[in-house]
C-alpha cells in the first residue's frame, strides 16, 4: 500500500528541535510538553508573527531548524519495517522554501526509506491508501478530498479528533492498522 507519512510531529520532533535552539539563543527554559497549540511558534515565543519565527529558524548554526531535528524514538525503525513489509513510504511534508534541501538531506541521513518525497501545502493532492499526519488543518482536508482513503490523526496535544479520521497514538497503533487493512484487501 502507499503510506503517505508526514515528517514534523510524526517522525521528526519539531517541537523539541526548535525549543532547544530557542532556549539556547534567548535564555528561556521551554519544554516540549509546554506546547499545546499549533500557534505556539508565536504563542510561546517573543516573535510577533510566524514570519519572524521562520526567519530565525532558517539559519541555526548554518542550517535550518529542520536539518537539526531528532526523530521520535522508534519512528524511523517503524517506517523502515513498513517499507520492508513491501509498503511504499511516501513522505508528504510542508516546509518553508529554505528547508527543501535540508529536508531531503534529513530523510537520507536518518535512513527513511522514502519511495517518494512530496513537499507541498495541499497534501491531499498526493494519492495514498493511508495517510498519517498531525496537522489540525491538514487532517480535515485529507478527509474531505480523499473520502475513500484511510486518514490517520497522529494524536498530539495540538490537534483534536477529526470526523472521518482514525486516532493513532503511536507507530505500534499505526502498524496494526496498516496490517489490518492489508489483510482485508488481500482477503487473508
Ligand atoms: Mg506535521
Amino acid at each position: 500500500m502507499r503510506l503517505g507519512i508526514d515528517l514534523d510531529g510524526v517522525i521528526a520532533n519539531f517541537t523539541h528541535g526548535w525549543m532547544r535552539f530557542y532556549n539556547r539563543d534567548f535564555g528561556t527554559e521551554l519544554r516540549p510538553e509546554d506546547s499545546q497549540d499549533w500557534g505556539d511558534l508565536v504563542g510561546l515565543t517573543h516573535f510577533r508573527h510566524v514570519g519572524e519565527f521562520w526567519k530565525w529558524s532558517s539559519d541555526l548554526d548554518g542550517r535550518s531548524v529542520f536539518w537539526h531535528l531528532e526523530p521520535f524514538p522508534g519512528a524511523v525503525e517503524a517506517v523502515q519495517e513498513l517499507g520492508e513489509e513491501g509498503h511504499d513510504i511516501v513522505v508528504i511534508t510542508t516546509k518553508p522554501h529554505f528547508a527543501v534541501s535540508d529536508t531531503h538531506e534529513w530523510i537520507e541521513k536518518h535512513g527513511i526509506p522514502a519511495e517518494e518525497i512530496h513537499i507541498l501545502e495541499d497534501k491531499w493532492e498526493v494519492d495514498c491508501d493511508v495517510y498519517l499526519d498531525d496537522g489540525p488543518h491538514i487532517l480535515p482536508a485529507l478527509v474531505e478530498h480523499r473520502p475513500h482513503r484511510t486518514v490517520c490523526r497522529y494524536v498530539r496535544p495540538w490537534n483534536r479528533a477529526v470526523e472521518g479520521a482514525v486516532d493513532i497514538h503511536d507507530f505500534d497503533d499505526f502498524r496494526k492498522l496498516v496490517d489490518g487493512l492489508d489483510r482485508g484487501r488481500a482477503g487473508k
